[in-house]
């Protein structure tokens, strides 16, 4: 007996039965993408580790336990599938020196890579879409990145995603939050689970973020960051809070939304559903205006965000918006010598003519070519046989509608076909 190989646990394939609402999804991205000026910037899935160790943050979930990391065994070199954009996008920018006195709005998507235990809407391998702006201090620039990610839903006919933001300030009130934490949670020692005991004093904002419920009393009576806040930190984010409420779009504060990167500051936000069960969150991000130094570069504010591809396809589905179907519109079937010549040249005048044609390949009986015909979703069968070669005409059927077929020229069938359309 032989054993069918199967695809790497938590790494799907998208069949064509799911494709057209992937489709769907990525072309309605790109459309509102360039509406709002972001240019398309691609870059390797493969990079050194160095990159995510440094700009993500040695003690965050991500470096700690959910990266594929592997040495190249002709090198030597560490090498790790990107777990997410934002580090490769700057680090291309800074590469390119895109940034030499300029400012830019990229957007990219594409397949991350994160070992984490699969489940629904958490997958090992998952698609971002990834929206970066790099040389903007805002808060215009976090407002634009909401708005139009709002603009986003509607777009897709989407809704019930809500807002939640919160700002993690600047960083000296970080530096100030951060020093009181921890002598917050040591006085509290005996109450640490075995990953607080370890973040304590390397990253110790993420104990906020704790999905242990022993826990949670603990971290509600915790400083908060919001009492370290400076007036200009304040100031950014109230002017976040009056550009949005002068754009009508309603916002929870989040004051718990800490991110699971290292590299935020100033705001951050979420757009969270309730119809996802656990995995809720569809897109994140906010500002970061430390990471280009961090990685080498000028002083660059920036802010950008991204968004869980296949949970927002998941609530298209959920939502049931239809989506256009990739069926041809024509399935060309023939028989004889003359007839087979005839329809590789119908069809590409058909295809001349915007349609989407099918031609019929491999042979067989009309009956079984018109069940190909049927199969393929098809609005129309363009049936020739060499009566219709010889008059240089052919029969066109329609599949889905009742309606009678008609010998027709070429050019007459795909008028009809377009009248149908
Ligand atoms: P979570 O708290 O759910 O693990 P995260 O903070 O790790 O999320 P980000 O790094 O901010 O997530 O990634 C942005 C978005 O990418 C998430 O909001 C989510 O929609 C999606 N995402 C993240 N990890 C996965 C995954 N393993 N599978 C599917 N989608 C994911
Ligand atoms: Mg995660």
């Amino acid at each position: 007996m032989s054993t069918t190989l199967q695809a790497v646990r938590g790494m799907n394939d998208v069949l064509p039965v799911d494709a057209p609402r992937w489709e769907f999804f990525e072309s309605c991205v790109r459309e509102w993408l360039r509406a709002y000026g972001y240019q398309p910037i691609r870059m390797p899935i493969l990079e050194r580790t160095e990159l995510f160790v440094r700009s993500i943050g040695e003690v965050t979930d991500i470096v700690e336990k959910e990266m594929y990391t592997f040495v190249d065994t002709l090198n030597g070199e560490s090498l790790t599938l990107r777990p997410e954009g934002t580090a490769s996008c700057v680090r291309a920018a800074l590469q390119h020196n895109l940034l030499y006195n300029a400012s830019q709005r990229l957007y990219y998507m594409g397949p991350m890579f994160r070992h984490e235990r699969p489940q629904k809407g958490r997958y090992r391998q998952f698609h971002q879409v990834g929206v970066e702006s790099l040389g903007f201090a805002g808060p215009d620039m976090d407002v634009e990145h909401i708005v139009m990610t709002a603009d986003l839903w509607k777009r897709l006919g989407l809704e019930g995603i809500r807002l939640e933001i919160n700002t993690l300030g600047s960083a000296a009130a970080r530096a100030r939050h951060r020093a009181k934490l921890i002598a917050w949670f040591e006085q509290h020692q005996d109450q640490l689970d075995e990953d607080a005991q370890r973040r304590l004093h390397s990253n110790p904002l993420r104990i906020l973020d704790t999905k242990n419920p022993a826990m949670q009393a603990l971290v509600e009576a915790a400083p908060r960051l919001m009492d370290e806040l400076e007036p200009e930190d304040l100031a950014h984010f109230e002017a976040v809070q009056e550009l949005l409420r002068a754009a009508g779009i309603s916002y929870s504060i989040n004051p718990r939304l800490v991110r699971g990167l290292d590299y935020y500051n100033y705001t951050v936000f979420e757009w969270v559903t309730d119809r996802l069960g656990a995995q809720g969150t569809v897109c994140a991000g906010g500002r970061y205006d430390g990471l280009v130094t961090q990685m080498g570069g000028k002083e660059t504010p920036a802010c950008g965000f991204a968004m869980g591809v296949e949970r927002l396809l998941a609530l298209l589905e959920e939502a049931q918006v239809a989506v256009p179907d990739l069926a041809p519109d024509v399935y060309v079937v023939h028989q004889g010598e003359a007839a087979s010549r005839f329809a590789w040249q119908a069809s590409m005048q058909l295809r001349q003519h915007g349609l989407n044609v099918v031609l019929h390949c491999g042979g067989g009986s009309f009956k079984s070519q018109m069940k190909k015909a049927d199969g393929s979703g098809a609005a129309f069968a363009v049936i020739i046989g060499d009566n219709e070669a010889e008059n240089g005409q052919v029969t066109l059927k329609p599949l889905r509608e009742l309606g009678e077929q008609a010998l027709v020229d070429v050019t007459e069938a795909a008028r009809l076909i377009h009248e149908q359309k």
